[in-house]
């Protein structure tokens, strides 16, 4: 008898939903013609003085047993789904989303290609400190077959009393070593009034975590014809981070990489954590490729070369690892900078994992 009544009174909402559909439908035919005429008047479509109104009249009205909350809570949702279908376009799948671009975009400077199935490895030192430095460390990057060198000129440090960076003659010592060994050059621009100019001078203008959400950069990287490497913020989610590359591609730039440096937890084993769901997440979601910077997302050397293995098995297209020919005397992260023979071992050992193949065998 009850499973009966049971039944019964779940048909008897079945109806009642289906004449919900049909009334909200009806209502949302009415409101896109309301926001038709809108549009002929000049008339914004927002109005939140009438969107009050409504729902004071809503609550007024209620009997119960829905609670006031509730009923301004339904119908805020439904002036809301109104809202967005008036605005279609707000609704649009971000650039950056698969959803706009299914096939993957591949980034290609001269023979290398990033985001094209072969795992690329950046290296190179956190700062550009001298040209013996940077041409050293060229030249073994060169003879582990890594077709990009990083270095950064313009470094945005903590304390205002560190080194800040040689500017524009860094960069002028890290295209000359690049040019030497034939390797792409990578430097990370803070002021969005030098971008010009850094384009002579690297093939990829690099966006630190600490300016993921500075919109003015990213809307003047996004001017530039030359492929961006941005950085994930230090507490970004992939919501924020994959807006801040929309910022760049929408703006007419394509050629934009995503890099997972590690995200601030309360962990301290770790300089911060790396979040690896973070690669499967972004080349789902996204057909730019996924970098993973292994230096700044653990501050251990210790682990670095299977934190580089697991990023790469779950995806990432490449790796970037701060290298130096003599780390305890580096001007910047001296901690966790490779020498050469640790990257040797790095190298060999991420290399033995099957999982990246480019450069010397
Ligand atoms: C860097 O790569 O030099 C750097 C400063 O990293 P991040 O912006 O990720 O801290
Ligand atoms: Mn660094």
């Amino acid at each position: 008898m009850s499973e009966e009544m049971l039944n019964d009174m779940r048909s008897r909402v079945d109806r009642i939903d289906d004449q919900l559909l049909e009334l909200l439908s009806e209502r949302a035919r009415i409101g896109l013609r309301i926001g038709e005429l809108k549009a002929g008047l000049n008339r914004p479509l927002r109005d939140p003085d009438r969107e009050k109104e409504t729902l004071n009249r809503l609550a007024a009205r209620n009997a119960g047993p829905f609670d006031e909350a509730a009923v301004r809570r339904l119908f805020r949702e439904i002036v809301k789904a109104t809202l967005e279908l008036q605005q279609p376009e707000k609704k649009k799948a971000l650039l950056v989303s698969r959803k706009s671009k299914a096939d993957d975009t591949v980034i290609r400077l001269g023979d290398t290609a990033i985001g094209g199935g072969q795992p690329v490895l950046v290296a190179g030192p956190c700062s550009v400190e001298s040209r013996e430095q940077v041409r050293r460390t060229a030249a073994a990057l060169a003879e582990a077959g890594v077709p990009v060198i990083r270095g950064g000129a313009f470094k945005p440090r903590t304390s205002p009393y560190d080194f800040q960076g040689l500017g524009f003659e860094g960069l002028k010592l890290l295209k000359e070593a690049a040019d030497e060994f034939g390797l792409l050059a990578i430097s990370e621009i803070v002021d969005p009034r030098h971008l010009e100019q850094a384009c002579d001078y690297v093939d990829i203008i690099q966006i630190g975590a600490r300016n993921m959400h500075n919109f003015e950069l990213l809307k003047a990287a996004g001017e530039l014809r030359k492929p961006v490497l941005l950085k994930r913020g230090l507490a970004a989610t992939m919501d924020e981070f994959l807006h801040a590359a929309e910022y760049i591609v929408s703006r007419g730039n394509g050629e934009v990489m995503l890099i997972e440096r590690g995200i601030r937890t309360y962990e301290k084993w770790t300089r911060n954590t790396l979040d690896i769901s973070a690669v499967p997440l972004l080349k789902r979601e996204s057909h730019l490729p996924v970098l993973v910077d292994v230096s700044h997302s653990t501050g251990r050397k210790d682990i670095m070369a299977p934190c580089a293995k697991a990023a790469l098995a779950a995806g990432a297209d490449g790796i970037m690892v701060e290298v130096h020919p003599n780390p305890p005397e580096a001007l910047s992260d001296a901690d966790q900078q490779l020498d050469f023979d640790e990257f040797r071992e790095f190298v060999r050992e991420v290399k033995a994992s099957g999982l990246y193949r480019q450069g010397a065998p």
